[in-house]
């Protein structure tokens, strides 16, 4: 019988489907190959038509066939009637492995599934890999991300959560058109607990910003007080950069938790990221080390910030700052 890794596309609030699904189809077709003859294949829960209407967007993604779940009630996420509809899916599909987006959504809906199917779901992976026994080996920080920890599920489908960028998407070569399979979808019995009544999308921009930017500018501890993170944003203004930060910029008040990279905060690739002030801690790089180029400024030259960086400065960001202002 084909194995099957199900995938669980997301669709946004814009009726889009979430890019981290393309991520993480990208990343499954490396462990279908692994795990010999297996498929890739997506779940979709959404008002009808969205599969005809995706299966463009999907045709490049690498997966064989879109299990549509479609009904009017799925025109808003609401978490009883998708996990429900997931739950039933999957039970009928019985997926080997089924990977979610750890996203506002998936981080809702993932932990349900998986109680619900009796199954262990390791979240916030962030290394995805199948043993020699063919078992989904999930890799996450630990212990305040001193440790990195692979967990193995006993159950079926072993289950896992993984933040947007984390992986690459495809390159467009592996175009592949779906076949679209409707399901069946009960929602008998289910009593809507919640009601969404009004929507206030956030206003800060930081977070689409750093998700799309280009080239970051975090600020950490060593950027001291509101005056730094002022430099900092003028830097980031010239260069046409989003601006980051560490926790302790996040907790001593001079950037907002939306700004945080790391463990605790975002995953981000840009083309370039430079660091300044921030000592360079596992929980902050483990959000920021596959972006493509590293800069880090720091007076501390032993700092751990330039183990992991291509270009480092030594010396006083409050000196190298305005010096760069100056320069661009
Ligand atoms: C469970 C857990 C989750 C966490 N999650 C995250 C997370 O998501 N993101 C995160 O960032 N951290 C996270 N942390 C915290 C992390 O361990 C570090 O404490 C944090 O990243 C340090 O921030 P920092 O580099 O700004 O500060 P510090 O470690 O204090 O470093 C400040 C740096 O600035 C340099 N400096 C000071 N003054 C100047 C100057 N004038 N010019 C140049 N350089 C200067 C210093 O040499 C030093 O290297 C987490 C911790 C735990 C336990």
């Amino acid at each position: 019988m084909v194995k099957e890794i199900l995938i669980y596309a997301e669709v946004t609030r814009d009726n889009y489907i979430h890019t981290v699904f393309f991520e993480l189809a990208n990343k499954a077709q490396e462990l279908a190959e692994k795990l010999g003859d297996a498929e890739v294949n997506a779940l979709l829960i959404s008002k009808p038509g969205l599969a005809d209407e995706y299966r463009e967007a999907f045709i490049n993604s690498g997966i064989s066939k879109i299990y549509a779940l479609e009904d009017e009630r799925f025109d808003t996420y609401y978490t009883e009637y998708f996990a429900k509809a997931a739950v039933d899916a999957i039970n009928e599909i019985k997926p080997e492995i089924m990977l979610i987006g750890a996203t506002n959504q998936g981080r809702d809906i993932a932990p349900r599934i998986s109680t619900a199917l009796h199954t262990g779901l390791t979240a916030d992976c962030t290394g995805l890999d199948i043993n020699e026994k063919g078992q989904l080996a999930a890799t996450r920080p630990t212990f305040g991300g001193q440790l990195m920890a692979t967990i193995l599920c006993k159950n079926m489908p072993q289950m896992a959560t993984v933040r947007p960028k984390v992986f690459k998407p495809a390159e467009k070569d592996n175009i592949k058109p779906a076949e679209i399979i409707y399901k069946m979808v009960n929602l008998n019995d289910i009593e809507k607990k919640v009601e969404l009544l009004e929507f206030h999308k956030k206003l800060t921009t930081e977070i689409n910003e750093l998700d799309s930017a280009e080239i970051i500018v975090a600020g950490g501890r060593g950027m001291k007080n509101d005056e730094g993170f002022k430099l900092l944003k003028e830097f980031a203004d010239k260069i046409g950069a989003a601006v980051g930060a560490s926790r302790v910029a996040v907790e001593m008040g001079l950037a907002s938790h939306d700004m945080q990279i790391g463990q605790t905060g975002k995953t981000v690739t840009p083309k370039l990221y430079i660091a300044c002030g921030i000592s360079g801690a596992i929980q902050h790089t483990i959000g920021m080390d596959k972006s493509e180029k590293i800069i880090a400024i720091n007076k501390d030259e032993k700092a751990p910030i330039f183990e992991i960086s291509d270009y480092g400065m030594v010396g006083d960001v409050f000196e190298i700052l305005p010096q760069l202002i100056k320069q661009f």
